[in-house]
């Protein structure tokens, strides 16, 4: 069998996509190594969300010349989003690329990697098919070892927001969902392996249902289909919109005891100025109030979010607004970013005018603030019983075990005669920034 080697930067749709890709050409005879030297293909699927992603990309293709120069039988692919935005030019830095491949392609990787041995020629695929409908078909044979406790399920793709710091719609296409069917027997099929826990995944994962289905099916309605699914034991989603997050769909936290308590939704900022500008399309008033709905359906429901600070034109009090909002709402966690303009967005027209200096006190006194609401959060849950789905060993000195609680939280625990996909209850003894640790109670 031929050997692939396969690198992933950036989100968790970029991870399913090298899973599917592995797949894939897994049934098109390739085995996954972890030594580029032995591959006989390599792919690095690619993020361009940030600046910083794309240099590492850049750094890593310098690393990997030496081996196609070695070896020029060596097939070396960059796809994912880097790919789509960038396209041929491309080329024009890295000649000797063999692949250029769009996210919207991930189900043709084997059919690329056979053209390009057959021609000996480069190729980019980075068009889009607008009437083509989003399908990820279940393959006969099932794929090798097992999905572990918990696996993602990809619904949607794409994004119709375009907020204005951000390339997703450029690189990612227009919202399409997936059949409901199709999901139902991936799902089951997870299940029949032994997960325990499914993750829907999208882009804006809200917005299910609205587009590229024969058979439309609203987001909340897949939920409770789901939750139906026999030995199927926690049900989760990410990333959600907030302003397509619709009343049923909060009634479906009260409702489905599968549907775990946590719910990540990125606010971005404080300021409705900042949001506005952003386009976001919703004022902090807003968010805050679908927050105190969700949590008077859901008590306890644990919250995590995504915060960009520096947006052109943010002024100190503006960015205040943001520590503000993140106080009253309670995060458990965020993820934080200064802001870097991204090639090809409206943002980026604007003048970048927060000095970095400034950006990067802000980012500082962002994670200064997220550490005390996260220690806030953690305090709730010392001493007290919480329910862990055990995903594999913990590497945590003194910890056997790791696996999460509803809420979300990392959780290292001690235990015997425990296995991967158990659901055991835990007493939480001490944390450690976003991770619990405790001992399984007795079953
Ligand atoms: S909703 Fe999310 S993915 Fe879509 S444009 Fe806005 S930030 Fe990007």
């Amino acid at each position: 069998m031929k050997e692939v080697y396969l690198d992933t930067f950036g989100c968790q749709m970029n991870v399913a996509d090298s899973e599917r890709m592995e797949l894939l050409l897994f049934h098109s005879g390739y085995t996954r190594t972890h030594e580029k030297e032995n591959a006989d293909l390599i792919l690095v699927n690619t993020c361009s969300i940030r600046e910083k992603a794309e240099q590492k990309i850049f750094s890593l293709f310098g690393h990997l010349k030496p081996l196609k120069e070695k070896n020029p039988d060596l097939i070396l692919g960059l796809t994912g989003c880097l790919a789509q935005q960038e396209g041929e030019r491309l080329l024009g830095k890295m000649p000797f690329l063999d692949l250029i491949m769009g996210p919207d392609h991930v189900e043709d990787i084997a059919l690329a990697v056979d053209r390009i041995r057959q021609t000996g020629e480069s190729m980019v695929w980075s068009t889009w098919d607008e009437r083509k409908n989003y399908s990820i078909p279940t393959l006969e044979a099932p794929p090798p070892g097992n999905p572990g406790a918990s696996a993602f399920v990809n619904i949607i793709k794409g994004c119709d927001k375009f907020c204005s710091f951000c390339v997703v719609p450029f690189t990612r296409g227009r919202e399409k969902s997936r059949e409901a069917e199709e999901i139902y027997s991936e799902i089951r099929q997870l299940v029949d392996r032994g997960a325990k826990e499914i993750i829907l995944l999208g882009q804006n994962v809200n917005a299910y249902g609205k587009r590229g289905m024969n058979d439309p099916v609203p987001f909340h309605e897949l939920l409770y289909r789901v939750a139906e699914i026999p030995g199927l034991s926690r049900l989760r989603f990410t990333t959600s919109y907030p302003r397509d997050f619709t009343r049923e769909l909060i009634l479906a936290y009260r409702d489905l005891d599968i549907l775990m308590n946590h719910l990540h939704l990125p606010v971005q900022s404080g300021n409705d100025r900042i949001l506005n500008d952003m386009r976001r399309g919703h004022t902090a008033r807003e968010y805050l109030d679908l927050v105190s709905e969700l949590k008077s359906e859901a008590p306890g429901i644990a919250l995590s979010t995504d915060i960009i600070v520096g947006y052109p034109g943010e002024t100190e009090s503006e960015f205040q607004d943001t520590l503000k909002l993140m106080e009253q709402v309670g995060f458990s966690s965020s993820f934080m970013f200064s802001y870097s303009p991204r090639p090809g967005t409206p943002a980026a027209l604007l003048a970048d005018s927060v000095p970095e200096a400034v950006k990067h006190e802000r980012l500082q006194k962002t994670l200064e603030h997220q550490a005390r609401l996260t220690e806030r959060e953690a305090r709730r849950f010392l001493g007290k019983d919480v329910e862990v789905l055990i995903e594999g060993r913990s590497s945590k000195n003194g910890y056997e075990w790791k696996g999460r609680n509803p809420e979300y939280w990392r959780v290292h625990l001690s235990g015997a005669s425990l296995k991967a996909g158990d659901i055991v209850k835990v007493r939480v003894d001490e944390f450690s920034g976003h991770t619990l640790m405790g001992h399984a109670l007795d079953q």
